[in-house]
């Protein structure tokens, strides 16, 4: 039996490494005139690294970034027209519709009857709760969670805390490494929603881990049936 389930937000419930890819993109053309995309994309990996410590991962964090790679790779003489570019696409996707991922909505409402749902997310608390007011789902759950630091600990401390039994719980997200493994290595239940081709999230993930154990769907879509299985074996 199934009591409450809990969902990742980013890449889970709405895009967000889509917003990044175009972010990249744009940066991308911005700079072409000083240099080629393959340096581009690998100088701001290494900026991104070496910021996060300052700015944490978050988008506002990775639009200095940018500008900073801007400066630097122009040699201090990018235009004031390229970094209006960059804030202003930023600012865009900062304040635009959350697109949700397919059957998000649907199976939020279906499965909000029946269960206690949560939300579970990592990320700037801030910028996280900004998404959620634009994703128009606020209200689909009964704990939020933002800021978290997805680990074993931390599910063992939020099972502790709302005495939730691990194997009433059930975590649903895009990412081995925080959403589903801790939660099974605690005796929880856990579905694995790939939010497309390209797991990003999921590099440091031990190659011993063996992924066809894992209980995986092609969307939100197929979750209220999922649940339904789960709850009836
Ligand atoms: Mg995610």
């Amino acid at each position: 039996v199934i009591e409450v389930i809990a969902f990742d937000a980013d890449d889970t419930l709405w895009e967000t490494e889509q917003s990044y890819q175009e972010a990249e993109n744009l940066l991308k053309s911005a700079l072409s005139r000083h240099c080629d995309e393959a340096t581009i994309k690998r100088r701001l990996r290494e900026t991104l690294e070496a910021n996060y410590r300052c700015f944490g991962f978050n988008f506002k964090g990775f639009a200095l970034s940018m500008i900073e790679l801007a400066v630097s790779l122009s040699n201090g003489r990018t235009l004031g027209s390229e970094i209006q570019a960059i804030i202003d696409m930023s600012k865009g996707i900062l304040t635009s519709d959350v697109q949700l991922k397919h059957g998000a909505a649907e199976a939020l409402a279906h499965l909000g009857s029946k269960y206690d749902l949560m939300l579970i997310s990592m990320g700037d608390p801030a910028e996280q709760q900004s998404k959620l007011r634009r994703s128009g789902l606020s209200t689909s759950f009964r704990r939020v969670e933002l800021g978290a630091h997805k680990s074993e600990a931390y599910y063992r401390t939020l099972f502790a805390e709302h005495e939730i039994r691990p194997s009433r719980f059930l975590m649903v997200g895009d990412s081995l490494e925080h959403d589903i493994l801790p939660v099974l290595a605690l005796g929880g239940r856990a579905v694995y929603v790939p939010s497309g081709p390209i797991w990003w999230h999921d590099e440091e993930v031990d190659e011993e881990v063996d992924t066809r154990m894992i209980e995986r769907l092609d969307s939100l879509g197929e979750l209220p049936a999922y649940v339904e299985r789960l709850c009836r074996s």
